[in-house]
């Protein structure tokens, strides 16, 4: 195939922008991987989880306080009304002993009761304080996640505006160069990246493997329009050091960069 050296050269440009846009697509990859946002969306779940099920323990404790309270109350209710009754005068003497007994076993199931309720209470005051402390770890592990959050909404738009940037000018290079060196560029590109390199001294830009001195004689002999491959790797070798023999490139270097 033959081609223009300067629209050859293009072909640089091409994969330069070609590599920039398969590094950002890697950078994308590596950003959906990092597990950072979803530790610390776990970790808020869990924390949000924990504080539910506290939340729920303390209900039930103050349900169960609440009954021992009513209990309480009853017994203290009871007890008051046989003391009304023994101080009324109106009960019999077996009435007194059954009213005495009453009050003695009232008197134990009240300690009794009254003992749950301290460590029914005991158990919510430290349900509390745990309680307090996983609201506390909530809060952190909010900040944790709103952080990584904007992190990430951060470097995807970077990585988004990169990518369209790059995008309009590998569209506004490829207008430039000759669709038939585009396809055969595409078509190498499509098994490998590199699909274009510069040929530096012997060594190939894309497999890096020197060529003996006796490859270079055609290479260095093959007209200046002439698209050469790589051997190696099958890239499109890209000459961009002037030949000591031939004719002259067809552009030069300062016209190059007024393309650029
Ligand atoms: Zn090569």
């Amino acid at each position: 195939m033959k081609a223009d050296l300067f629209d050859q050269r293009r072909l640089l440009e091409l994969q330069a922008v070609d590599t920039q846009l398969s590094q950002l697509a890697q950078r994308r990859r590596k950003l959906d991987a990092d597990p950072v946002l979803a530790t610390a969306q776990q970790r808020l779940r869990a924390l949000n989880d924990k504080a539910a099920n506290l939340t729920g323990d303390l209900a039930d404790l103050d349900r169960d306080i609440e009954r021992v309270e009513r209990e309480v109350e009853l017994v203290t209710k009871r007890a008051d009304g046989d003391r009304a009754r023994m101080a009324s005068g109106a009960a019999t003497a077996k009435e007194l002993e059954g009213l005495q007994s009453e009050l003695e076993s009232l008197a134990r199931r009240q300690g009794t009761l009254e003992d749950d309720e301290l460590e029914l209470m005991e158990r919510r005051e430290g349900l509390d304080a745990e309680l307090n402390d996983v609201r506390r770890q909530v809060e952190e592990a909010r900040v944790v996640l709103g952080d990584a959050e904007a992190d990430r909404g951060r470097q995807i738009g970077e990585i988004d505006a990169e990518t369209a940037e790059a995008s309009s000018t590998r569209e506004a290079l490829a207008i430039n160069i000759p669709d038939r060196l585009v396809e055969l560029y595409e078509r190498i590109h499509a098994k490998q990246p590199i699909a274009a390199a510069e040929l530096v001294g012997r060594r190939c830009g894309s497999c890096r493997i020197e060529k003996p001195p006796a490859d270079m004689i055609p290479i260095r002999s093959a007209p200046i329009d002439e698209v050469l491959r790589c051997e190696e790797c099958g890239c499109v070798l890209i000459r961009t050091e002037l030949p000591k023999s031939g004719p002259a490139p067809l552009a030069s270097q300062d016209e190059l960069k007024k393309y650029q």
